[in-house]
């Protein structure tokens, strides 16, 4: 089979390399849709992976082809979506059942083969089956898009919140479709490129609710439109000390700010940021990954049930779209398989513009 494979720092080669064979309780997938993460940059190159040759791709869908010993034969021929973290089902937080806090997972496509390839074998556990109206690219932004509402779930705002989500990658845009699916009606969106608020425009929201934060008076734009209290929940999707400083300048006295994107420096606090902290008894969290437990409670299911439930919330308020969420709004380059380095690339030296770069299959 064909199979992108990672053998240090900047060293990735489509190769012809034999077909998995699914081990005790796996599965072999065909893999029918990869979307390329931003992480899986730095780890192709920048930091390398845990482990060396490697297959990264962790978002990823398809087609359950064979069927392992001691895996349930019932998933054979299943269209599936698949949980990336292999948990060690050891530690307390596995015993919670809070598999996204395990201390020694396993990670298909970072610390064993993933998806940018023609098979790779998956735990049965990994499994989601997934329903007739979600197609493929959906099942492959499931990993991201549950990673979004697991941050949204975080601080749970209320439908009356006003709630800014600042940057807009992958995760904010898709925190910005699950926020206005939820209902909530004032969402206001900070971005960095014109091509972003074009995203943000598609999504069905006004332009007013958009903010270039490469100007200067975002708090004076966010106060505009919040009678001046500031924002009830702020979401920090960028990674930068500029932006860290400025999401918990927005937020309102007792407010929320979820911290998500993953930093890129070192993070420092000035003690006037610290003072606003304190001041304003304000709420601090972190989010990571997504709760995954094989029932109607998870992320997973929550994203499941939204991407095949028929029309979100009415919008009495900023809310217009009707219809279900639809993800694939994001999806800016479809590529075989044969060219996913095109789409490295592309995310690497931000030669074009982009959201979710994916590889598609036969
Ligand atoms: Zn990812
Ligand atoms: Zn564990």
């Amino acid at each position: 089979m064909k199979a992108w494979v990672l053998h240090g720092v900047g060293d990735i080669r489509p190769e012809e390399v034999p077909v998995p064979q699914a081990a005790e309780r796996e599965v072999l997938v065909a893999v029918k849709a990869a979307g390329i993460c931003g992480s899986d940059i730095p780890r192709i190159y920048g930091t390398g992976a845990h482990v060396h040759p490697l297959v990264p791709g962790h978002e990823f869908s398809g087609v359950v082809e064979a069927v392992g010993a001691g895996a349930d034969s019932k998933w054979t021929g299943k269209r599936v979506g698949i949980f990336p973290l292999i948990p060690c089902g050891e530690c307390a937080p596995c015993r919670r059942r809070r598999y996204e806090l395990c201390r020694q997972y396993d990670y298909l496509g970072s610390r064993r083969d993933g998806g940018f390839a023609e098979y790779v074998r998956v735990p049965e556990w990994n499994l989601v089956e997934l329903p007739d109206r979600v197609s493929f690219a959906e099942a492959a932004m499931l990993e991201p898009m549950a990673v979004a509402v697991h941050a949204m779930r975080r601080l749970m705002p209320d439908k009356d919140a006003a709630v800014v989500v600042y940057g807009l990658g992958t995760i904010g845009l898709l925190l910005v479709l699950f926020l206005m699916d939820a209902g909530i009606r004032r969402i206001l969106a900070v971005g960095n490129k014109d091509f972003q608020k074009q995203m943000f425009l598609q999504t069905g929201l006004d332009g007013r609710f958009y903010y270039d934060g490469r100007d200067s008076d975002v708090d004076g734009w966010v106060r505009e439109h919040t009678d001046g209290a500031g924002a009830d929940a702020v979401f920090e999707c960028v990674g930068r000390n500029e932006t860290f400083a400025r999401a918990v300048g927005l937020a309102a006295p007792e407010g929320k700010v979820c911290l998500v994107g993953n930093p890129l420096t070192d993070m420092t606090l000035g003690r006037d940021i610290y003072w606003k902290i304190l001041r304003n008894q304000l709420f601090i969290t972190g989010t990571w990954n997504s709760s995954y437990l094989h029932d109607s409670g998870d992320d997973w299911h929550y994203v499941l049930d939204r991407l095949s439930a028929g029309s979100v919330p009415d919008g009495e308020g900023m809310v217009k779209r009707p219809g279900r969420i639809a993800p694939e709004m994001l999806v800016t380059h479809r590529l075989p398989l044969d060219e996913l380095d095109y789409g490295l690339h592309v995310m690497r030296d931000k030669t074009e513009d982009y959201v979710k770069i994916m590889a598609v299959g036969r």
